[in-house]
């Protein structure tokens, strides 16, 4: 079997920035699940696995524009201390979210703050970044009619909310 739209893949990956740097990785911890072809994975990561059988090991460079994006300075904004709920409470590294002018919700990470104002960054902490993963494909099955209309895996290491 190999991997294509709709298969759930079960993989342990290492992901390392350029300069080799571990950002994330499932060693030491359960093995990925995921429903492959629905963008449940980054582009560049799903496109790479395409077609690939149980037991395949790859290594596989991503560039922003298929990975999290470049970044984008618009998203880094100086906002003032009133608009936070308990702003003496706000530290460098907080995430949180907020409504955005286009109405959806954004994650923001706080970048510094100062006396009348905190300084916060709106991209993924990975934007901009070329992100190198190795990837061994554990396991390929097939997914089901209810994986398929959620979007995602089921089962152990996928999700549990039914
Ligand atoms: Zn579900």
């Amino acid at each position: 079997m190999q991997i294509a739209k709709h298969s759930v893949v079960t993989i342990n990956y290492r992901l390392k920035d350029s300069e080799g740097n571990v950002l994330d990785s499932s060693e030491g911890g359960e093995p990925l699940v995921y429903l492959h072809g629905v963008g449940n994975l980054v582009p560049g990561l799903e496109k790479a696995l395409e077609g690939k059988s149980k037991g395949d090991s790859i290594s596989v460079a991503v560039s922003p524009d298929e990975g999290y994006g470049e970044r984008n300075l618009d998203l880094i904004q100086e906002v003032p201390r009133d608009r936070f709920e308990d702003s003496n409470n706000v530290e460098v590294g907080m995430q949180f979210q907020a409504r955005t002018s286009a109405g959806g919700v954004r994650v923001f990470r706080v970048l510094g703050v100062t006396e009348d104002t905190i300084r916060v960054d709106g991209n993924h902490e990975l934007a901009g970044e070329t992100l190198h993963f190795d990837v061994e494909v554990v396991d390929i099955r097939a997914a089901n009619a209810e994986e398929i209309q959620h979007g995602h895996a089921h089962g152990p290491g996928g999700h549990h909310h039914h």
